[in-house]
């Protein structure tokens, strides 16, 4: 039924002919109308975690750029550097919903994510304010409230928002939480304090990930400072590990290095049925 409706919204504007600009330069939005979620899954409470990375746009889809920053290849440099991190982590087992340097739609994502039976999704992007170079600090968006895997999409929002913060990073807004919606060509961007329950569309891989979901707006690739700081080799490695904390405190693990031997005891295996 979703999918009829915004079908015919996707027809309506094409009838409407004035919109056709918009539909050209958000092609993306047209294709997150048209998705599906995949079906639902057991996600495993118990180690090892299935944490499923997506590094923001790739292969023809640069998404921003700023001098010869270009924001799909420091996507994929910190999901590298993530990748590695949890690979090295027993209670962890890293995907990727695709290959560097390899394009995807969103819907190939998604998919990805439910194959490999996700415990969670973590978007990877990178901001950019082509009106000022001030806008700097780090965000992210939780899938939004009342759909089905909000509380621990925010849950895991925070424990990611709390280590950025940790580690240095300006928090945007009151707590670096935020929550996105498309209402036509507009986007309207709220705090999370806002949690009112809202029929817009968030993100296409947010509405559509069968899984608890995070996208994360590492910095701001229009601001120097930010650049310096979070992206390149050390910048990367320092946000990895910011997120690789977040997801530990979001397991209620200790991150690998702090954990004292003997290792943690993993917890019971129980499955929760979505
Ligand atoms: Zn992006």
């Amino acid at each position: 039924m979703r999918r009829r409706q915004w079908l015919a919204a996707g027809c309506g504007l094409v009838a409407a002919g004035a919109t056709l600009a918009w539909l050209w330069s958000n092609a993306g939005l047209i294709e997150d109308a048209l998705l599906e979620t995949p079906e639902a899954y057991p996600i495993s409470t118990a180690p090892p975690y299935v944490v499923a990375l997506d590094a923001g746009h790739g292969g023809n889809d640069s998404g921003a750029c700023s001098g010869q920053a270009k924001e799909t290849l420091l996507c994929e440099q910190t999901v590298d550097a993530l990748y590695r991190l949890l690979a090295e982590d027993a209670f962890f087992k890293p995907v990727r919903t695709r290959e560097n340097g390899q394009d995807s739609s969103i819907q190939k994502r998604v998919d990805r994510v439910a194959e490999q039976r996700a415990a969670v999704l973590l978007s990877i992007h990178m901001n950019s304010d082509p009106s000022t170079a001030q806008s700097h600090g780090f965000e992210c968006f939780p899938t939004p409230p009342g759909r089905k895997w909000s509380e621990d999409s925010m849950k895991l929002a925070a424990a990611i928002a709390d280590q950025m913060g940790q580690a240095g990073h300006r928090l945007r807004g009151s707590s670096g939480i935020r929550f996105a919606y498309y209402s036509g060509k507009r986007k309207l961007i709220v705090d999370a304090e806002d949690s009112r329950e809202r029929t817009l569309k968030s993100f296409g891989i947010l509405e559509n990930s069968p899984c608890p979901a995070v996208l994360a707006e590492q910095c701001f690739i229009t601001n120097s400072a930010d650049r310096a700081a979070w992206t390149g080799t050390e910048g990367s490695e320092k946000a990895a590990d910011a997120y690789y904390r977040g997801l530990c405190a979001y397991f209620g693990l200790e991150p690998y290095a702090a954990r004292t031997p003997p290792q943690p005891t993993p917890p019971p295996v129980t499955e929760s049925w979505p």
